[in-house]
């Protein structure tokens, strides 16, 4: 079963330029997909068609078999939780507050969005006590932490993640890595993560997408099979 669906996909921006060029991909319910790719050649403008912070050009793009067009804002968000490279926090907020957002524009009361954000915090391994800290109040790698358990808070089954780990150093990013594939043991996620650097891609794929300049997909394989080209 796939959690997500490209169909004859294209994406020309208004000022010509071809990001994603006839894109058919299906990411598999429970996978951790990675897109990979030098710079410039569709992986971003790819992940954002598919929680429409992007709208393709042509073609069609299906979570769990339904046309994205046709979900609901508000369901669209629900269903799908978003890491950027700058965690996107929101520096006037608390590490609570701005784990809330979400479950808080969906009705959740504060008490419990509360509880949550705390327990969030936990299943990625931060301590309770910087709940009340601000963002600028943690380290790069605890504010990319602070971004994942974000983009869990409404418990999505699909977390969309944009070189997440790439402006850390590398010990935390390996620390990351490592982590991330334990949370996707643990919560059974699908996973859509993009990166530019081969190595993390076949460290965490399942599957591997490499894309080529010019938004074609070239190859969409395991990690093993990859590797091997
Ligand atoms: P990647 O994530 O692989 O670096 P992007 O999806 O960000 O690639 O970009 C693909 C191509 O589309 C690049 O040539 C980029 O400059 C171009 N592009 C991205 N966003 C826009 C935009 N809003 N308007 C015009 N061109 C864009
Ligand atoms: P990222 O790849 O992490 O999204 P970028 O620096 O490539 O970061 O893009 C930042 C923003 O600029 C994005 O919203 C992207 O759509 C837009 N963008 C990227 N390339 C272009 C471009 N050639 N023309 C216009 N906008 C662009």
């Amino acid at each position: 079963k796939n959690a997500i669906s490209f169909r004859d996909v294209r994406k020309v921006y208004p000022d010509g330029t071809t990001a994603v060029d006839d894109l058919n991909l299906d990411v598999p319910v429970g996978s951790l997909t990675v897109f990979v790719g030098p710079s410039g050649c569709g992986k971003t403008t790819s992940l954002r068609m598919i929680n429409r912070m992007v709208e393709p050009t042509s073609g069609q793009i299906q979570v769990n078999g339904q046309d994205v067009t046709s979900v609901p804002e508000a369901a669209l968000r629900r269903s799908m939780g978003y890491v950027m490279q700058a965690s996107g926090l929101m520096p006037h907020r608390t590490v609570l507050e701005n784990i809330s957002t979400v479950p808080r524009l969906l009705g959740e009361s504060k008490r419990d969005s509360k509880r949550r954000a705390e327990e969030l915090l936990e299943t990625i391994g931060l301590d309770r006590s910087l709940g009340s800290r601000y963002p600028a109040q943690l380290s790069g790698g605890q504010q990319q932490r602070v971004g994942v358990a974000r983009a869990l808070a409404a418990d999505p089954p699909i977390l969309l993640m944009d070189e997440p780990f790439s402006a850390v150093d590398p010990v935390v990013r390996a620390d990351l890595q490592n982590e991330l594939l334990d949370l996707k043991q643990r919560l059974n996620k699908t996973i859509v993560f993009v990166t530019h650097d081969m190595d993390e891609a076949v460290l965490l794929g399942d599957r591997v997408a490499v894309f080529a300049t010019g938004g074609r997909l070239a190859q969409y394989a395991t990690p093993e099979e990859v590797l091997r080209e």
